[in-house]
């Protein structure tokens, strides 16, 4: 084969490099003297083949069918830093990288496949530097091609390639990583709605595995009522219409419950802006709904009671007047506990708290579905009821309210007797504001506390005028002492042994010019406000201790027991004002009881104490009054210079009826003798009462069945003589 037609050959198969590398290998090899043949023409040829051979990025290697390297072009000399001739005669599997070698060999001793390019080849060489260049080598076979004899390889330095796909490889992986340990929910959604791959929070989040919900429709997964709303707002994202959208909306979970979601959805575009999928960041929202419904109803609530508070009730009692009905009217019931703060005082606050919960759960069962309770500050709960019929059904509701709180209750530091005021205000039709029936309402229940306590009152303008007329009372009174206008009348107090009258209770009037007669209940309270309860109560002692030496004086050897108020107690002068009273109305202190009320006493415990003792020092005695009604605290009790209990005749009432009210008296009965005191029953009524307390060994009585409380003269001059018919005198 001449050289002209070998080169004609190599051209027709390969083009201009590789016709070139046979050439060079032709020149290589054969010498000299064949170039010395070629034609003038051949010449410019070769000159243009070297000059492209070395423009070439690529390299050009021929290896003879035994495997070494004949011929390697310039370009060699950049890619692997040495010169191609270095390569020449070396075998070339010396040359790549010893994990690569298997491979290029087998590709060289392959059964000859003939010529044209074949599958390509990977394999790395090194440096001179001593790294490793990556080559993609296209093979031809051209062993049985009798001018070359051996296989072309065009190489191409794939290191740049290989960088990149390792830098996108690891920036795959890395983003990979990201989507799986993602803290928020991450989701890739085909445009046709098909969730393509959902990461493990999204899954968890909807308690299912992540390959059950790939390829499974996005919207299945959304609760049934949000789908409609979210196929829209995805679509719009498909569509273009929006770029990206939050979505609150909740997820099914698999054990069916909702799972509330925000959901960030953008559309992911490819090339030429064409739309590819969306992506869709979730948020678990259940903690962040719950808190902020958590919020709105701290907003709105008492935390205490878990009861809407005075906004809260003021808003909806706003709303029930908006809609109120002629046929049914809106009642705002005022209910305030009684004595509360003796309770907190006594016990501390955390059982005050405690007795609070209690309340309002009493309260609770008193109200019908439909109906308010609130807790509207301190110890006041507000109850609001709509299409309440009238007036008596009103005063139903307000007698359920009161009597559900009116029994003791349990907490760890013992029984607590409770009971409550209610006011209730009913609506009038009339544009009323809710301001205007609380007050209504709060002026009722004060009016209840004045009645007594542990009662309900509704509000007519004539309570109105009350709570006026406690305003002019404030003044009156006042006036009251100077006037001359307070009496002192008297009840016998009778040993239940002998049916004798061994003493009297002092209890105050007041002689109003207008009114006519007013009872303690009415003024006294307001007189303990006002301080004017203290130069009213030496009055009432100076009176009750002339009127008792007078007795004495005609040989009548009665006691006299005198009411002190919180407000005495608590003047540090008293003990100077019982002292200087005795002294002036020359009495035996001997003869002299001051009765203090059990919350009284318990309010401040500590100072109590020292004063206690310190008019017990005078010679004069102690009884607790109304025993049963606050809470005593059994040490102070031992601690008090006290001689007697007086059984509140709340209990006398429903004694020997009211299993509860009897349990009481005997309790307390047995509680004074334990200490060592006597026992004085009040408000005894019945016979049977009476036949009571004498079983229960109580000492003392004092009620309406002996005598109703008296001007002095109507007792005589000697009371003691007087002797009760009901009883055998022993
Ligand atoms: P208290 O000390 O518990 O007085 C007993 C009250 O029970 C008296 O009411 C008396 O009239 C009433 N009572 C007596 N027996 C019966 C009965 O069989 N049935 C009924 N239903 N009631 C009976 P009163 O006189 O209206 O006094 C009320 C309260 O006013 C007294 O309760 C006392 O806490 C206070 N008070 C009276 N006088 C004075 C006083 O001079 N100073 C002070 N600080 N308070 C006084
Ligand atoms: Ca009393
Ligand atoms: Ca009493």
């Amino acid at each position: 084969m001449s050289t002209e037609t070998g080169l004609a050959l190599a051209a027709g198969f390969f083009g201009g490099m590789f016709v070139t590398a046979v050439v060079l290998w032709f020149h290589e090899r054969r010498s000299r003297l064949l170039l010395e043949d070629v034609s003038e023409r051949l010449r410019h040829h070769e000159a243009r083949t070297h000059a492209l051979l070395r423009q070439s990025r690529d390299v050009l290697a021929l290896v003879d069918a035994a495997g070494t390297v004949r011929y390697l072009s310039p370009a060699a000399d950049r890619i692997f830093g040495r010169s191609s001739a270095a390569f020449a005669g070396s075998p070339l599997a010396t040359l790549v990288h010893p994990d690569d070698r298997d491979r290029v060999l087998a590709a060289l001793h392959s059964p000859a496949r003939g010529p044209g390019p074949q599958d390509p080849l990977e394999f790395r060489v090194q440096h001179q530097d001593g790294h490793w260049v990556a080559l993609d080598a296209t093979l031809d076979d051209l062993r049985s091609d009798p001018g070359v004899e051996g296989i072309v390889l065009a190489c191409r330095d794939i290191s740049e390639r290989r960088r990149i796909d390792g830098e996108v490889g690891d920036a795959r992986e890395a983003l990979r990583s990201v989507f799986e340990h993602s803290p928020n929910g991450l989701a890739l959604i085909g445009l046709d709605g098909r969730l393509l791959r959902v990461n493990r929070t999204l899954a968890q989040l909807v308690g299912r595995a992540e390959d059950q919900l790939a390829g499974a429709s996005a919207l299945a997964l959304t609760y049934p009522d949000d789908r409609e709303a979210v196929q829209v707002r995805l679509h719009r994202l498909v569509t273009g219409d929006e770029t990206s959208a939050r979505i609150e909306q909740r997820f099914v979970h698999a054990d069916g419950r909702p799972v509330w979601v925000a959901a960030t959805v953008s559309l992911v575009r490819g090339s030429h802006q064409a739309p590819l999928h969306l992506v869709a960041q979730v948020e678990d929202m259940t903690e962040r709904r719950a808190s902020g419904a958590r919020l709105a109803h701290q907003a709105v609530h008492d935390p205490l009671t878990g009861l809407p508070n005075r906004p809260r009730f003021v808003e909806l009692l706003h709303q029930a007047l908006a809609t109120e009905t002629p046929r049914g009217r809106v009642a705002v019931l005022f209910v305030d506990l009684d004595h509360f703060k003796v309770v907190n005082d006594s016990l501390g606050h955390a059982a005050g708290d405690r007795l609070l919960v209690a309340v309002a759960d009493r309260l609770r069962t008193a109200i019908r579905p439909g109906d308010t309770l609130a807790r509207f500050g301190g110890d006041e709960f507000t109850i609001l009821c709509a299409g309440v019929p009238g007036e008596t059904s009103a005063l139903e509701l307000a007698a359920r309210v009161a009597g559900a709180v009116t029994s003791p209750v349990a907490l760890a530091e013992g029984e607590v007797f409770v009971s409550a005021s209610v006011g209730i205000a009913l609506s009038t039709g009339d544009l009323e504001t809710p301001e205007t029936l609380l007050r209504n309402a709060d002026a009722a229940m004060h009016r209840a506390k004045e009645q007594g306590r542990a009662r309900s009152e509704l509000y007519d303008a004539n309570a109105h005028d009350q709570t006026i007329r406690n305003l002019r009372t404030g003044n009156d009174l006042h006036r009251a002492l100077e006037r001359g206008e307070l009496r002192m009348h008297y009840q016998p107090i009778i040993s239940l042994e002998t049916g004798h009258i061994s003493g009297f209770e002092a209890l105050l009037r007041w002689q109003h010019p207008e009114r006519g007669l007013v009872g303690p209940d009415e003024f006294i309270s307001l007189a303990e406000t006002t301080g004017l309860v203290v130069p009213i109560g030496s009055w009432a002692l100076q009176d009750a201790c002339r009127q008792a030496a007078a007795w004495h004086a005609q040989g009548a050897p009665i006691t006299i027991s005198v009411n002190l108020s919180p407000r005495q107690l608590a003047e540090p002068s008293l003990p100077g004002t019982v002292a200087a009273v005795l002294r002036q109305a020359q009495i035996n202190p001997d003869t002299v009881w001051l009765e203090i009320t059990e919350s009284t006493l318990m309010r401040d415990a500590e100072s109590a104490v020292t004063t206690l003792r310190a008019l017990r020092g005078l010679g004069v005695h102690l009884s607790v009054d109304d025993f049963g009604t606050g809470y005593s605290s059994m040490s102070y009790l031992k601690r008090f210079p006290v001689e007697a209990l007086k059984v509140d005749r709340s209990f006398v009432d429903g004694l020997g009826r009211e299993p509860e009210d009897t349990a009481i008296c005997t309790a307390v009965i047995s509680l004074a003798h334990a200490l060592g005191l006597r026992a004085v029953a009040e408000g005894v009524e019945t016979p049977e009462q009476l036949a009571e307390l004498r079983t229960l060994g109580c000492e003392m009585g004092q009620g309406y069945l002996f005598a109703r409380p008296a001007p002095a003269e109507r007792f005589g001059p000697r009371p003691d003589q007087q002797h009760w018919a009901g009883l055998a005198s022993r």
